[in-house]
């Protein structure tokens, strides 16, 4: 079984701030440089090791096979130390990757764990493709034979026995990476060829040049519908207003129609179902819920994956009573559960010619159409 390690306790002073915790297009840079070991079938273990004292880490992670050990030592070697105790005595082969290199993708992972398998050390990286000098001050000191330049990536694989050996056959060293560990320690180290594309995030420039190569969709589109029937003894509330009226509209919470579809927009556009899945009308806790409140539990999931609303179109369709009245106080009482400005929120009223379910007054029905933005890095 392959076990991974990623260090993530590093200080990040060149970046200014964590940069495990930037985001972009809806995901942390640590998420990133995580997700294509999740699906991989010979990676058993992710165990993710930061320092002591961080939360929000591993409050980002819920799947089977990653650990997060709070235990990230004063240097890289250290950290990656630890996380080799920790790890499942299982895992015979052993994979090292930057929790800032969120670029790496399963065929490059693929290719280390195979030549860790036959060799059993391998490191990921690509040639040099400018001609590589030495410096003494700020003098060229000499032109290195650029074809004997290799530039180290992650993952770096091992066979655990090797890799534990060379930890225990090495101390006291100090190492900028395992495979130089493993150099040190005597062995081979097989190269792997990967690409560029898979750099570490260092440098402020580095985060600009990431989000270019985003290839997740940095907008949302969303569409919701919903029909409410029409009954006597019930209050009518239509996008959190009370509006005087003989009927009201039947469900199992306040039954605003026109919240439902817009929370259904929001949940649409995130892929995530629809609002019966988080909010069943079996659900006791739901009875005459107050469905504004539930939009702002959307909107709280909606930010947790990291968007943001663009804007917000609704219809509502009812033969009576007159909704414009309302209209302006419905679009504030959105654009507030959205933290957005009003003019984002358009709430548009239209009758259906006596035709149909609210032509016949037996109903109402609301659609809503929303655009999501993935928020930009924080
Ligand atoms: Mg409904």
């Amino acid at each position: 079984m392959v076990g991974v390690i990623i260090p993530a306790a590093g200080s990040s002073r060149r970046m200014g701030q964590n940069k495990l915790l930037l985001s972009f297009g809806g995901k942390t840079v640590i998420e990133r440089s995580v997700a294509p070991f999740l699906d991989m079938e010979d990676v058993g273990e992710i165990l993710i090791v930061v320092s002591q004292g961080e939360t929000v880490i591993p409050s980002l992670f819920c799947h089977p096979k990653v650990r997060v050990l709070a235990q990230g030592g004063e240097t890289r070697q250290e950290t990656v130390y630890h996380g080799l105790l920790a790890l499942s005595k299982e895992c015979d082969t052993v994979l090292i990757h930057d929790g800032a290199r969120p670029f790496v993708d399963t065929k490059e992972i693929d290719a280390v764990i195979c030549a860790t398998k036959a060799f059993g050390a391998a490191v990921l990286g690509v040639k040099a493709r400018d001609t590589v000098k030495t410096l003494e001050e700020d003098w060229i000191r000499k032109t290195l034979d650029r074809n004997e330049i290799f530039l180290a990536q992650t993952p770096q694989g091992f066979d655990r026995k090797l890799l534990e050996e060379a930890f225990a056959g090495t101390k006291g060293e100090t190492f900028t990476d395992e495979a130089g560990m493993v150099e040190g320690f005597g062995k081979k180290v097989k190269a792997v060829f990967g690409k560029n594309s898979n750099f570490k995030l260092t440098t402020p420039e580095d985060l600009t040049l990431a989000k270019g190569m985003i290839k997740e969709p940095v907008m949302r589109v969303g569409h919701g519908y919903d029909v409410h029937r029409l009954t006597e003894g019930r209050k009518l509330i239509l996008g959190g207003v009370e509006i005087p009226f003989s009927l009201g509209l039947l469900g199992h919470s306040d039954a605003d129609v026109l919240t439902h579809a817009v929370m259904d927009a929001v949940l649409g556009a995130l892929a995530l179902g629809d609002i019966g899945v988080f909010f069943p009308d079996t659900d006791e806790k739901y009875r005459g819920a107050h469905s504004l409140a539930l939009l702002r539990e959307t909107v709280a999931l909606m930010e947790q994956k990291g968007y943001e609303l663009g804007n917000l179109d609704v219809t509502v369709a009812a033969q009576a009573p007159k909704l414009r009245p309302y209209i302006e106080t419905m679009r504030e009482n959105l654009a507030r559960a959205f933290s957005v400005s009003f003019d984002r929120i358009s709430v548009k009223a239209t009758t259906e010619e006596g035709l149909g379910v609210s032509g016949e007054s037996k109903g109402i029905a609301a659609t809503a159409v929303c655009l999501l933005f993935a928020k930009p890095s924080q």
